[in-house]
């Protein structure tokens, strides 16, 4: 069986392929015959709670410390707890329900009780308990390993996936995603190829292939379902030719992004967190062009604390030694939702309450961000960068923020170091007035993905619309010209951090606007460079 979707990352993959088990909210009370077979069901499920912890703590403590490990040992700890357990399995011997039901209500109960305490320490552990049992439910309802129901690497198929889940992935085991819906630019299509895996949009795959083998070939958007022999060993030889063309672009490491009449850029990487700095550096970007901070909230289920941003920041700071770190400021809302913002559901989110906006009406939220970002940019070469900017106003609002911010810093005796700043040019409002906002930033940044949405009026997550949703519609990129020569004339540089800057038909048309940089997924960086270095300007 062939099924067409559209292609978001070329490439292929071969592997079984998999239904996403979207984490199901809703918890039945089910009456249950044999007690002591769902205690042992239970008693399974917080095993395997255990070990995902175990490997999420050893995770963190590679990536971001051993402050911020520390809490996946506290929940392996409380998993065990005498008092919780009993609870569990004395529901469910005096009620005869299922181990689901008496893990949620343990949980809503425990969580209560410490909710209402009066030391702060134990009222803290309320989060704890709701998570520790969400996640024991959640191996009992069968979405192990963050949604996939294997331990072998699969093909992952999804409705779609919000950045909410793509986060608690466990990426080793996922060779392609396969998506009914999704655009080009949703964030489950950066994703993939953020990883470099190829990745098909807008497949309208069957239930019933679950557990079945699968090819995706990224070339032409296709997937194979139970491919014959035949078709098998030309998809093998096909990985295998991909690569040694990935080996030659290896042979660019090292190399200069400059054009065969000399003109140099920067090319730098996009990235989502802490783990994807040794993408960075294996595919030899100069910089970090946007760390989509983001991702560390929808990581976390309570507001991520300045320390444990600090030392995220910070890490990648050093970990980039003295290269360009551009950490974008937060920027929900829209796609990507944050349940502990517990933010309104509006009509169109997508024009609505989200990034910036969200930051200057929660000044509490955006100082945190700021003083983690001051603190780390001590320890390397930060850049700041701001999202969805629509008006002036917003521009001198950060800036009596962000002075605060350092006044408060420079009164603690906290050092900080030089920071870029510079804002997103994403709506055509920015475009507009980027004469202006020129005069009061360090740098632009080109956000296609969303100035394509709202310049030509197509949600990006609308996969109806996907075909006249073209960033290379003439508008947006007159909207990039623009932004250049105004960012130029106000003495800002300017770059392009959307997907399109990775776009190599389009790399001759920016290096003749007069691009400063293009920042790109880093599996990118290779194929960019030698776009770049066959350009010749002078003709
Ligand atoms: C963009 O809009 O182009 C961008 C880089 O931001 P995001 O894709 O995260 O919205
Ligand atoms: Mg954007």
């Amino acid at each position: 069986m062939e099924i067409q979707g559209k292609s978001v990352f070329s490439g292929v993959a071969i592997g079984p392929l998999s239904i996403y088990a979207k984490a199901d909210n809703v918890v039945k009370r089910v009456k249950i015959q044999d007690a002591d077979s769902e205690i042992k069901r239970f008693e399974d499920a917080k095993e395997e709670a255990k070990k995902q912890l175990q490997e999420l703590h050893d995770k963190a403590l590679k990536e971001v410390g051993e402050a911020n490990a520390e809490i996946f040992e506290v929940h392996q700890m409380m998993l065990d707890d005498g008092d919780y357990v009993d609870s569990i399995t004395n529901i469910i011997t005096s009620q005869l329900v299922n181990a689901e039901y008496a893990v949620a209500t343990t949980g809503d109960n425990f969580s209560q009780m410490f909710a209402a305490m009066d030391d702060d320490y134990m009222r803290a552990r309320s989060a704890d308990i709701k998570d520790i049992s969400n996640r024991v439910v959640s191996i009992l309802q069968g979405a192990v390993n963050g949604g996939i129901a294997s331990d072998v690497p699969v093909i992952l198929l999804a409705d779609d996936l919000a950045p909410s889940e793509t986060v608690q992935l466990d990426k080793s085991l996922v060779l392609s995603f396969v998506t009914r819906g999704g655009s080009t630019n949703s964030h489950t299509a950066i994703l993939a190829r953020t990883m470099s895996i190829p990745s098909l949009i807008g497949a309208q795959y069957p239930e019933d292939i679950n557990g079945h083998m699968g090819i995706v070939d990224g070339y032409k958007g296709i997937l194979i379902v139970d491919p014959d022999e035949e078709t098998l060993a030309f998809y093998k030889k096909k990985q295998e030719e991909d690569n040694e063309k990935k080996r030659l672009l290896q042979e660019l490491k090292g190399k200069e992004n400059i054009t065969l009449d000399g003109k140099k850029i920067n090319l730098y990487a996009n990235i989502g967190g802490v783990g994807d700095v040794a993408d960075v550096l294996q595919n030899d970007a100069g910089g970090i062009g946007l760390f989509r901070s983001e991702f560390l909230y929808l990581g976390c289920d309570d507001y991520p604390s300045e320390e444990q941003q600090f030392q995220a920041y910070k890490s990648v700071a050093e970990t980039m030694a003295g290269k360009k770190v551009i950490i974008r400021t937060l920027d929900i809302g829209a796609d990507k939702q944050v349940d502990y913002f517990h933010l309104a559901k509006e009509e169109n989110p997508a024009m609505g309450y989200r990034a910036i906006r969200i930051c200057l009406d929660r000044p509490d939220i955006f100082k945190t961000q700021l003083r983690a970002l001051f603190r780390a940019s001590y320890y390397g070469n930060i850049g700041i960068m701001y999202p969805m900017i629509i008006s002036m106003d917003e521009v001198r609002q950060i800036k009596v923020i962000v002075a605060e911010v350092k006044a408060e810093l420079d009164e603690q005796g906290i050092p900080y170091g030089e920071v870029e700043q510079g804002v997103m040019i994403e709506t055509p409002a920015a475009v507009l007035i980027s004469d202006e906002l020129a005069k009061e930033v360090d740098f632009f940044s080109i956000g296609t993905n969303d100035l394509t949405q709202y310049t030509l009026a197509c949600d990006r997550q609308n996969a109806a619309i996907e075909k006249i949703a073209d960033p290379h519609h003439p508008a947006v990129l007159k909207a990039i010209q623009m932004t250049i020569e105004n960012g130029h004339k106000g003495g800002a540089w300017v770059g392009i951090c959307g997907e399109l800057g990775a776009d190599t038909t389009l790399t001759e048309t920016f290096l003749r606007m007069g691009i400063d940089e293009l920042s790109v997924s880093p599996s990118r960086i290779l194929t960019v460079r030698e776009a770049i270095r066959k350009v010749d300007l002078s003709k």
